[in-house]
């Protein structure tokens, strides 16, 4: 028994293993956009390392600088005894490849001088720590964008709701940017404007390194979450046509209708039928589904479908209503303004900003009042029961289940974190 035992745990140590080389072998580069900004650790001299940014520190001098606010590379060309027609050309060629108003305070720049009297002949910025522009002016003026090398590591939290899961995760030291990815990882199966008390979680994720740094989250590669309803695990699965969140059968994490449209924030006001309106201060029926956000909070599509209408009432102020197919439409209250291109007879992918929060028409404050319409008639969507999604076909499916039990088991191997408790 106990030698059957180990035998086991063998195994689910081989394919941990497994597991972890097949995913560090999908790791790619992603855009600066998506990085989290952390200080990078630069050492100019390094004997072992002389060549720093392309530049051999036996010939070249490299200084470090930080971006103070309103800084431009214009600026800082001039100062270093550059010409105004070399800037010019600089400004010009830089447009296409970095341009030089992008320079962000804060970020650090490296002034690169053949001895530390002369002018210099090249500047390097560094917009994040995974990226770094060489604007070089040795001969003629050359720009170039380079890409750091970065490691990938595999990481894992869990725990159990005791407030939110914000709170949860935040208390745990991680990254919020996770919340995210694990609202789109189970987007069909987990409301998370509904989480309880004693709901439990555990996520596998990776997290960028360049040179020990930590400098921002990547994929979340699989997570499992625990609520009354039972347990629901999703994958991230990468093959071909397939990409994306699969739960545990293979259907699509995405379903049809997200949960809100939008983003980390709360529910305001819920559908009720006797609502006592706040500014007619009588008794009305609340048709919709109020969400708090701040001005400006990007306003999503909660399904693909067509603006129907992008409009003007007294009471609504600027709304969106779309259709989504023969049953469903879905209305948007009270924008601060519309995402570009919004206009009747616009087809909207599920996700794609169509507006802003704002409080125009009968609104308090800012918020978006969600409406759902199923046949002509609106309904309470929070209560509809969506048809699941269909399972990839039945030939992907065994290759699916090989790579979903290898991260099952990393799941199921995290201890659970934060268990109020204590057991
Ligand atoms: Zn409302």
């Amino acid at each position: 028994m106990q030698q059957k035992k180990s035998a086991v745990r063998v195994d689910i140590l081989m394919s941990c293993l497994l597991a972890l080389t097949l995913i560090s072998g999908y790791k790619k580069i992603e855009s600066i956009a998506n990085q989290t900004f952390g200080t990078p650790d630069i050492i100019i001299q390094d004997k072992n390392n002389p060549v720093i940014f392309g530049f051999d520190t036996g010939n070249y001098h490299l200084s470090t600088f930080t971006v103070s606010k309103g800084e431009v590379l214009g600026e800082i060309l001039s100062e270093n005894g550059i010409g105004s027609d070399v800037i010019h050309m600089i400004e010009k060629k830089a447009a296409d490849i970095f341009s030089v108003t992008k320079l962000r305070p804060g970020r650090e720049y490296h002034i690169v001088k053949t001895d530390s009297c002369s002018h210099a002949c090249a500047i390097v910025y560094e917009p994040s720590p995974l990226h770094y522009v060489v604007y070089d002016f040795r001969d003629s003026v050359t720009i170039n964008l380079y890409e750091r090398a970065f490691e990938t590591c595999i990481e894992t939290a869990s725990g159990e709701i005791n407030s939110s899961l914000w709170n949860t995760l935040s208390e745990q030291g991680v990254n919020p940017a996770i919340i995210d990815k694990m609202e789109d990882a189970m987007a069909s199966s987990v409301d998370f404007y509904h989480t309880q008390k004693g709901d439990q979680f555990k996520v596998v994720f990776e997290k960028k390194y360049v040179d020990g740094q930590e400098i921002g989250m990547g994929k979340l590669i699989g997570a499992y979450y625990k609520n009354d309803a039972g347990s629901h695990y999703s994958v991230y699965y990468e093959n071909g046509e397939y990409k994306g969140y699969y739960d545990y059968q293979g259907r699509p994490a995405k379903s049809t209708f997200l949960k809100s449209p939008v983003k980390f924030t709360r529910i305001s006001s819920g559908f009720n039928m006797r609502r006592f309106h706040p500014i007619r201060r009588t008794t009305i029926p609340h048709l919709g589904t109020d969400y708090a956000a701040p001005y400006g909070t990007p306003i999503r599509a909660v399904a693909d479908g067509v603006v129907e209408e992008a409009a003007y009432t007294g009471n609504n102020g600027r709304y969106v209503k779309l259709r989504h197919d023969k049953v469903y439409q879905t209305q948007y209250l009270h924008m601060q303004g519309y995402a570009s291109g919004i206009r009747r007879g616009t087809r909207v992918k599920q996700g794609q900003t169509i507006g802003y929060v704002g409080s125009t028409g009968l609104a308090t404050g800012p918020h978006v009042c969600f409406r759902f319409w199923k046949n002509g008639r609106q309904v309470n969507h929070l209560r509809e029961v969506f048809q699941p999604a269909k399972p990839m076909p039945e030939n992907e499916l065994p290759n699916f289940f090989e790579h979903r039990d290898k991260i099952k088991i990393m799941l199921d191997h995290i201890p659970l974190e934060g268990d109020a408790s204590g057991v």
